[in-house]
């Protein structure tokens, strides 16, 4: 029998998160093995920090499991803020970024308000804001994918609550500039957030900023340079009075105690994402340049684990659709306005990248003879 239960009503236009499938899943559908799929969609790290694992393996007969974690997060915070620099009153622990994007959310929307953000940029900034009942203004980038900064503070008015930037921006891999963040804050009332998902691969960060605009708040992870996805670790890095404001919608225990042993020693030990950031950025060098001297590609520049690729001469889709069948997933962007015939590739170990280089060579060839032949 169909259910009576009522809902709200935005959730029947609301388009929710694109999930991305299992390996398994995508196993079963190209049927090869599980072990052969070449999951270059989610920017996350290549390689398990494996010492970690073992080291707080080790120690698993002594964590508290049956009582709820400390909910002040003490020891994480004192170890993001001896890794930021900052003091522990300005950081709040959450469970990923995207959590911390939804807590902000929760604080500065409700229907009317609106929340601007520089796009393309990572869908969650939308669903998290339309969840709220909040209007999601999106301002165009310019062509090389930098904000539109002049664009950014036209578009405010007496409704917007909210701005978000990426930096590096998911998925264009591009920054923006401390003096773009500092104009932003400076000229306007409203919360600025600045997603830093990605700084560790870019070196750049607003974080310092935080006491001197108060309406500034960064949103960080552990998700990407310290290789620890699966632990969903995020931090919001904010001055101690926004840090106070933002409590009030702070779920009380969402950080399990497990990944909260993962991500103090991860920070503490920082020896596997410095060997991983470097590991990185010399495979997304060596990769860019090249992607650059193919014909019919643009290679965008990026600070980030990950490239955006247009495709001139050959349909995008198609190409994503042989990668697939070869068992290397990528992110496929075709679908969004501003990205039309692009791909994201997440930069893996040497061995994965030319795994796709040499891929993606002989699909771009075999679609350029297909055209040749008419
Ligand atoms: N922000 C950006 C820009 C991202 O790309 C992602 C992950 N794709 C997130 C936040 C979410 O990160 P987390 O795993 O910490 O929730």
């Amino acid at each position: 029998m169909a259910s009576r239960m009522k809902y709200r009503p935005m959730l029947d236009s609301f388009v929710p998160y694109e999930w991305e499938p299992s390996t398994e899943e995508i196993a079963v559908k190209i049927g090869i093995k599980p072990g052969r799929i070449l999951r270059l969609d989610t920017n996350t790290s290549p390689v398990p920090p494996v010492k970690l694992l073992s080291q707080v393996g080790g120690r698993l007969h002594r964590v508290p499991i049956n009582y709820y974690p400390d909910t002040s997060y003490s020891a994480l915070r004192e170890a993001i803020s001896e890794y930021t620099g900052l003091t522990a009153d300005s950081i709040i622990p959450t469970n990923g970024a995207d959590e911390a994007i939804d807590i902000i959310c929760k604080i500065f929307l409700e229907t009317g308000y609106e929340a601007i953000a520089s796009t393309p940029t990572y869908s969650f900034f939308r669903i998290a804001t339309e969840l709220q009942g909040g209007r999601f203004v999106a301002v165009p980038r310019r062509e090389d994918f930098s904000d539109n900064v002049e664009s950014i503070l036209s578009s405010i008015n007496s409704q917007t609550r909210l701005i978000f930037l990426c930096s590096p921006n998911n998925p264009t891999g591009n920054i923006t500039s401390i003096e773009w963040i500092e104009k932003i804050c400076r000229e306007s009332d409203v919360a600025v957030v600045v997603d830093e998902a990605y700084y560790e691969f870019a070196g750049k960060t607003a974080a310092s900023l935080v006491e001197k605009y108060g309406n500034l708040m960064i949103v960080r992870t552990l998700s990407k340079a310290f290789g620890l996805a699966g632990a969903r670790i995020g931090y919001i890095i904010a001055s101690s009075e926004t840090v106070k404001l933002l409590n009030k919608a702070r779920p009380p225990n969402s950080l399990g105690v497990i990944n909260i042993e993962l991500g103090v020693l991860a920070l503490k030990r920082r020896k596997y994402m410095h060997e991983l950031v470097k590991l990185i950025n010399s495979e997304r060098q060596r990769l860019f340049e090249k992607l650059s001297k193919l014909d019919g590609i643009r290679v965008y520049p990026s600070e980030a684990n990950f490239l955006l690729i247009k495709f001139i001469d050959s349909p995008a889709d198609k190409v994503y659709e042989h990668l697939l069948k070869e068992g290397i997933v990528v992110r496929n962007l075709v679908a969004s306005p501003h990205t039309t015939g692009c791909l994201r590739v997440t930069i893996g170990t040497r061995r994965q990248n030319q795994r796709f280089l040499n891929a993606l060579l002989g699909i771009i060839g075999e679609e350029n003879n297909e055209d040749a032949h008419g």
